[in-house]
């Protein structure tokens, strides 16, 4: 077993800053994905870690001027608990059920799925639906990046490498529906196949639905929004038409892979399936 790398845990986000300006550092919240790098199996051991567990800025869930505040280190177990998230965002509530088993919730943050950026993260399809905007700070200030800009290319983010993920913020927007669904090769401890959240404001028979977001993870190198099948949805009602025509749309876009979790061809049948039948439950037929 290789040496543990040295920690260092910083008691304010102005002594975080000036480790992260000084040294190239790694950040650790929970450790959940961390820890799985330390044996060096998986490619380099971070060379010093910095403990987030004392940085109380980075803590708790709360509502402010309009927005739902999730700090970076709350776990998906606070989601879960949390009553005001179940109010504003029920489907985040819904996503934190199905992240990996109770140790693992108890322990992953949010802020720690952003950062890790994996396209099979199950916060980040929410996240972008949510239309979230990640708050980031270092010794230069701090500054608010859509999540629809904060995942750059596989694996890599907005965020440099002196700067830590503060809060995640996400605009409160009474009317709006969030639906979610995971598809893995269980219910329970599966990283995902097919990941997926549909956002929609519905105006009823006249004016169908706005603000159409369809997100999506494991299907491209970065979890992403899907322009054509919020276009096919956009103005429409939930019919079975719409449905057909979101999820022509959405095969046709998405570009998934084959790899060790599933083919490229199953991800995409699942993935058009999972967006009509998230339209078909949502008009009831
Ligand atoms: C058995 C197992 C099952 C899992 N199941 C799932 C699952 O079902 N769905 C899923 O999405 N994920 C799953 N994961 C992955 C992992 O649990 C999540 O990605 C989790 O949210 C990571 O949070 P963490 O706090 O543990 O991150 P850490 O391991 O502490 O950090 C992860 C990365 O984020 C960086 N980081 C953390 N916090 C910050 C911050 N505030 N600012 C800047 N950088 C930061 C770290 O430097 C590191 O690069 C699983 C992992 C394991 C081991």
């Amino acid at each position: 077993m290789p040496a543990e790398p040295p920690i260092r845990t910083p008691h304010s986000r102005l002594e975080a800053y000036e480790i992260l300006a000084a040294e190239w550092t790694t950040p650790i919240a929970g450790g959940t994905d961390v820890m799985v790098r330390i044996t060096g199996e998986l490619g380099p051991i971070p060379e010093r870690l910095l403990d987030l567990s004392r940085l109380d800025a980075l803590a708790g869930i709360s509502l402010e001027r309009g927005h739902l505040v999730l700090g970076a280190r709350t776990t998906y177990t606070e989601i879960r608990r949390s009553a005001l998230v179940r109010e504003h965002l029920p489907a985040l509530v819904e996503m934190a059920a199905t992240v990996g088993a109770a140790q693992i919730q108890n322990r992953g943050t949010i802020g720690g799925n952003v950062a890790n950026a994996s396209p099979a993260g199950d916060s980040l399809p929410v996240l972008l639906a949510a239309d979230a905007l990640v708050l980031v700070g270092g010794a230069r200030g701090e500054r608010l990046i859509p999540a629809a800009d904060f995942f750059v290319s596989y694996r890599r983010t907005a965020l440099a490498s002196d700067e830590l993920i503060l809060a995640i913020r996400i605009p409160r927007s009474p009317g709006r529906t969030v639906a979610f669904r995971k598809v893995g090769t269980r219910r329970a401890q599966a990283i995902s196949k097919v990941v997926l959240a549909l956002a929609y404001r519905d105006h009823g028979a006249a004016a169908g639905w706005s603000d159409v977001r369809v997100a999506l993870g494991s299907v491209a190198p970065i979890p992403l929004r899907f322009a054509a099948a919020e276009a096919a949805l956009e103005g429409a009602r939930p019919t079975p038409e719409a449905a057909d025509r979101a999820a022509e749309a959405l095969a046709a876009a998405i570009t998934p892979i084959d790899d060790v979790r599933s083919t490229a061809e199953y991800r995409r049948v699942v993935a058009a399936r999972v967006l009509h039948r998230l339209v078909r439950d949502a008009g009831g037929w």
